[in-house]
């Protein structure tokens, strides 16, 4: 039964039904899939968009410029990246890097609810607006412009308990906005301080 398999084998069920799926427009045989990397017993999961051109290349989440942003806060926060879980709304690439569309968040979001079932993190931090829209409407939170909800913790509850949904900005903005690095960093501090008080790091 699905329940006694280890999480390991229940990933690897499903990175194999998501190579399979056909079900948007972002299928092709010749894009890659990006499931998501790191911890499955993680505490905290960072959910981005949808994986970009070196994504595509590599099958590894945030391995561009946006992932070297996201090492940086990160690190900014103190936690590594193989103790944590990174993955995105959407497992393949848009092309042009364009942002996902309705029918495409759809049909893959299915699979980014199966990874919080299976990794059942404490915390949540979408990264940009597709993310964050996604959860908090998933988690029944107000929903709002992530230019008033970010770098705040938000308490909901999930199917496995308590949850906290503490949103930043997509990492990228950084990339095309160069006065947007020193709020995102205060966030990441702000998201800090909340972790230790809650006894996460
Ligand atoms: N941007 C994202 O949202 N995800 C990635 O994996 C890379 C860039």
């Amino acid at each position: 039964m699905a329940e006694e398999l280890s999480r390991e084998k229940r990933m690897e069920a499903l990175v194999k039904r998501v190579a399979e799926c056909t079900r948007c427009p972002l299928y092709s045989p010749r894009r890659r899939i990006v499931v998501g990397e790191g911890n499955l017993d993680a505490l905290i999961m960072f959910i981005g968009e949808a994986p970009g051109y070196y994504e595509d290349l590599q099958g590894r989440p945030f391995v561009g410029a946006a992932g070297k942003v996201l090492d940086r806060l990160l690190e900014e926060i103190g936690v590594e990246r193989k103790e944590v879980y990174i993955t995105n709304l959407v497992k393949r690439r848009p092309p042009g890097n364009r942002a996902p569309r309705k029918e495409e968040i759809e049909a893959c979001s299915p699979f980014l609810d199966e990874q919080l079932e299976l990794i059942r993190p404490k915390v949540i931090v979408p990264l940009g607006r597709f993310s964050t829209e996604y959860l908090m409407e998933k988690f029944g939170l107000k929903p709002a412009p992530i230019s008033v909800i970010h770098g705040r913790p938000y308490d909901a509850s999930a199917s496995y308990g308590p949850v906290l949904i503490f949103p930043l900005y997509h990492p990228a903005v950084v990339l095309y906005k160069n006065e947007m690095e020193k709020e995102l960093f205060e966030d990441a501090r702000r998201l800090k301080e909340v972790l230790s008080k809650r006894g996460y790091i």
